[in-house]
């Protein structure tokens, strides 16, 4: 996407950032100095906070993370295991999305719960999607522990506690998909941060106090022109890129800063294999038909015309290579 464009993309990682001296230093020890400076690494999965969880329990949020999980299912799918015991941690969208992805594909092979602190899944989703997450749950047969916290993890057990009570149960994988800590590269910087790490910036997406900074996505903490938290999710993220965008042209050509403005555009819920939930602009959906749309949507937001034929291409012949494979 960036070819024939005036951007250079170098592939490498960040590892320190000098503010008094404007320039980044490169893993490969490049150092790159800057007129701005746009912050926009995403976040990591935090797995130190509960005993036995960065060597136990698997994250799930980079495709390396997919791959691992990939690995560990074939392994379990082909152990001579007749019921596999998996347990998903943490209530949000990732969490109930696997949940119900692992129950379809696992099948009467497999034993699912999903533990959650609050009272409730889905927090902050809208009711209507909500509702719908617990019936396919349900339907998938899925235990829900609420109000409960992970004590610790081992190598096949996990202790939870509920009501002041632990209780310890066996368990062939842990997948943890519990908060979002911030990258490494920013943890020690002398940026104004939230209690969780998050950069804060202004309406203009301006960290605080170091004007020719931006920050944007899971890493920062803003609120918008109307004074509302942006929610870290892609759609948040891509509205605020826009508007960096635009006022990094601004700041370098002396030209007034726009303030950041965020439209919630609903939210969309994979349920299972062919089922999902979206609530959003006026309308509620869920089972095959939100299924469908959910992709069309997608399909309609990839960039460029090539990912769309590419990816349409992809979801036509997957099914039909699996049929294909299955009967060979
Ligand atoms: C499993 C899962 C499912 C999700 N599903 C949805 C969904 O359906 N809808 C939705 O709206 N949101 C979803 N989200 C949230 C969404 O992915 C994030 O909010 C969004 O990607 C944040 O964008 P970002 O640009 O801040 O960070 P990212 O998209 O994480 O991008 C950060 C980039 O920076 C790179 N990077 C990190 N450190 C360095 C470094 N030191 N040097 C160089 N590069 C670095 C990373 O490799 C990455 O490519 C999901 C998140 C997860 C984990």
């Amino acid at each position: 996407m960036l070819a024939n464009t005036g951007i250079r993309f170098i592939q490498s990682a960040v590892d320190q950032i000098d503010l008094p001296q404007r320039q980044i230093t490169l893993r490969t020890a490049e150092l790159l100095p800057y007129d701005r400076l746009v912050l926009a690494l995403g976040g990591e999965t935090p797995q130190t906070q509960i005993p036995g969880a960065s060597d136990y329990a698997l994250p799930f949020r980079t495709v390396a993370d997919a791959y691992r999980l990939e690995e560990r299912l074939r392994i379990l799918e082909t152990s001579k295991t007749t019921k596999i015991r998996a347990a998903v941690v943490g209530g949000g969208p990732s969490g109930v999305e696997l949940a119900c992805k692992l129950a379809d594909r696992l099948g009467d092979r497999g034993r699912l719960r999903l533990v959650e602190c609050n009272a409730q899944i889905l927090k902050t989703a809208p009711e209507f999607n909500r509702e719908a997450a617990y019936k396919a749950l349900e339907k998938r047969q899925v235990w829900i522990d609420l109000n409960t916290q992970v004590q610790s993890l081992g190598s096949e057990q996990m202790t939870l506690v509920y009501a002041d009570q632990e209780d310890t149960l066996p368990v062939d994988l842990v997948l943890w998909t519990v908060g979002t800590a911030i990258a490494p590269a920013l943890r020690d910087l002398p940026l104004p941060q939230n209690a969780q790490g998050q950069v804060i910036t202004e309406t203009s997406l301006q960290v605080q106090d170091h004007p020719h900074i931006f920050a944007l996505g899971d890493l920062a903490d803003c609120r918008d022109a109307q004074g509302q938290g942006t929610p870290h999710t892609a759609q948040g993220a891509i509205q605020q890129a826009d508007c960096v965008g635009w006022n990094v042209w601004a700041s370098l050509t002396n030209r007034p800063l726009l303030p950041f403005h965020y439209t919630h555009l609903g939210e969309m819920l994979t349920l299972g294999r062919d089922s999902a939930a979206m609530a959003g602009l006026g309308l509620q959906l869920d089972g095959p038909l939100a299924y469908l749309s959910r992709r069309l949507i997608y399909l309609y937001r990839m960039p460029t015309r090539d990912h769309q034929l590419k990816v349409s291409l992809n979801w036509l012949l997957k099914p039909i290579l699996s049929v294909l494979t299955e009967s060979a």
